[in-house]
């Protein structure tokens, strides 16, 4: 088993779908990648910071779940980064109402000293400098690194994602922000061309339409689960990333054979992610359920065809 460096938000979030209204609620990249990779029982420290307004009992919530949150900073006189997002009735696209950076603008991550050697770094969504400094403090190139981002910080600070990019083996990434970063609409395209920006695996997500891994000529495609209720998708992307970095961690078999394996986990977590607002499906899962959805992943996929 290896160890897990993951970085990204701890936030709070209020979000909208057709379904209702929070007020605000635990969110955060750094949040929804911990709570996936807990499934897997490997040894995670979260690197982020909150503000003196973070309840305590959030911070359970991840101890509980055996993350090691000693990377998390605690701004005594600062506020939480803050999100707000509003989901269109197709639950498929969001706008996003409010981002304030708050204590995220100042921020400068520290690695716990036990985690430097840790062979797996997830660089969740967050700005890019500040993944490039968790990669800086690693004693070692990891074994393994992967990293998240969105439209927000091409927009805002893209010379340094494509920096941070030219440093990682695995990117995950959406649909809209692959073809945003590299002004392709083909994504068999976009991630030929994310391949020449550094990543020799380019995982691009699809939402309801599952997500596609691609390793120079090799494409493996999961499906998402058909699922009858998608409550809200918030926080889908990151347990997927969380789900894919976890197995790997798990493993520690860093192979595109294993890593489609890591696929389907992230996919089979995702999909409990959705049916309920924000972090609260994720709180509550077991082993026994997850193990369910696999099995209805792999009936899902499987066929016999004979070829003549
Ligand atoms: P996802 O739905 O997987 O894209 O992730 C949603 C989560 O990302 C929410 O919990 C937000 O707190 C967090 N988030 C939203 N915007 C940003 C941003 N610009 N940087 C980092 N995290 C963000």
């Amino acid at each position: 088993m290896s160890k897990l460096v993951v970085v990204g938000t701890v936030a709070f979030d209020a979000i909208e779908t057709p379904f209702g209204k929070t007020d605000k609620i635990l969110g955060g990249a750094a949040t929804y990648i911990g709570l996936s990779a807990s499934n897997f029982n490997v040894d995670a420290a979260l690197v982020s910071v909150v503000g003196g307004d973070f309840p305590q009992e959030h911070l359970d919530l991840l101890t509980g779940k055996n993350l090691d949150i000693s990377g998390v900073e605690i701004v005594e006189d600062g506020k939480t980064f803050f999100w707000s997002g509003k989901y269109h009735n197709d639950m498929n696209s969001r706008d996003t109402l409010v981002t304030e950076l708050n204590v995220l603008e100042h921020f400068n991550p520290v690695v716990p000293e036990s985690y430097k050697d840790a062979e797996i770094v997830m660089l969740g969504n967050l700005h890019p400098l500040v993944q490039q400094g968790v990669l800086d403090q690693m004693n070692a190139k990891p074994k393994l690194a992967i990293l998240d981002t969105m439209n927000f910080w091409m927009d805002i600070a893209l010379d340094d994602l494509l920096n941070v990019i030219k440093n990682v083996d695995v990117i995950t990434i959406n649909d809209e922000e692959a073809r945003q970063l590299t002004g392709e609409y083909s994504l068999v395209v976009a991630a030929r061309k994310i391949h020449t920006m550094g990543p020799k695996y380019v995982v691009i997500k699809k939402g309801e339409h599952g997500a596609l891994l691609f390793h120079d000529d090799n494409v493996f495609y999961a499906p998402a689960l058909p699922l009858e209720e998608v409550f809200d998708p918030t926080g889908a992307g990151d347990t997927f990333a969380g789900g894919f970095a976890g197995y790997i961690a798990k493993t520690g078999d860093t192979s595109f054979e294993n890593m489609k394996n890591a696929v389907i986990y992230g996919s089979t977590l995702a999909s409990f992610c959705v049916e309920k607002f924000g972090t609260e499906r994720m709180e509550s899962l077991t082993r026994e359920e997850v193990n369910k959805r696999l099995q209805q992943f792999k009936d899902l996929t499987q066929f016999d065809i004979k070829l003549t």
